[in-house]
């Protein structure tokens, strides 16, 4: 069995390990302990992931995710955190950024915006898990504004990929989640009516925040997968029930050696 990556490693990007796993045919890939029922399946997708890429299961790292705005410097002690048990995951906490070449980041999600981040000039990078909360919230602009103020990353060199999530062909919400981003200054509104419903596009509202932070606009790439009715076999919360597993985003910064 193998564990099914959905890589978008951008060429040149000196070294920079980063991609999204997903599903897998016979929906097995659950990369979370929270969620999707089998922990030891978790536990063993999370060593293939290792495995597959080349690093030791030691420098596997990710958080206790709680749908907040808060973001984590990850330092070399925490090399290693929550890979075993969820009471060692990185405390509440729903993003990380990191200059330490030696760590894994995973973060999951299911129908949530995975972005991963990363300056190649400062080999610093950052993982972010944006739902509507953490999005309205700008989890993906802070995360930015962190890696500047820690690593010196500037926005118009920093990459970013908005991973699967589910799309705005999907994502019906409600009056709460509608006024809240009708309230928020965006360039272009990732809001959209269709019998007598309305859709939310939260790809695209990750986007727009990205590009209104500095971002340069070939600078982000952006997944065409939706989690409910795409084809590549991902998980969905909205569609599979809250029981369903978590797939992830992946980042290891490159140090001067593994350049
Ligand atoms: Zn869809």
């Amino acid at each position: 069995m193998s564990l099914p990556l959905v890589f978008w490693e951008q060429a040149g990007q000196e070294g920079v390990l980063d991609g999204f796993t997903g599903a897998g045919p016979d929906r097995s890939g659950n990369m979370a302990f929270h969620a999707g029922g089998f922990p030891d399946r978790a536990r063993a997708n999370r060593k293939m992931l290792c495995e597959t890429l080349g690093l030791p299961f030691e420098s596997y790292t990710c958080a206790e995710q709680v749908h907040g705005t808060d973001i984590l410097v990850v330092e070399k002690k925490d090399r290693g955190r929550g890979r075993m048990e969820p009471s060692d995951a990185l405390p509440r906490t729903d993003a990380l950024v990191t200059n330490e070449p030696d760590i894994l980041l995973n973060i999951f999600v299911a129908d949530c915006v995975p972005i991963i981040l990363y300056d190649g000039k400062t080999r610093s990078g950052g993982l972010c898990h944006g739902g509507w909360r953490g999005t309205i919230g700008e989890i993906g602009p802070k995360a930015v504004r962190l890696m500047g103020e820690r690593f010196g990353a500037e926005p118009g060199n920093i990459r970013a990929l908005i991973g699967p999530s589910i799309g705005g062909c999907c994502y019906d919400v409600g009056p709460e989640v509608e006024e809240a981003f009708r309230a928020y200054p965006f360039v272009l509104s990732p809001l959209s009516c269709r019998d007598g419903k309305v859709f939310l596009d939260l790809k695209a509202a990750n986007r727009e925040m990205l590009l209104a932070e500095g971002l340069r606009e070939d600078h982000i790439a952006l997944s065409p997968l939706c989690t409910s009715c795409g084809d590549f076999p991902l998980f969905s919360y909205r569609k599979d029930g809250k029981e369903t597993g978590r797939f992830s985003a992946f980042l290891r910064m490159p140090s001067e050696s593994n350049k």
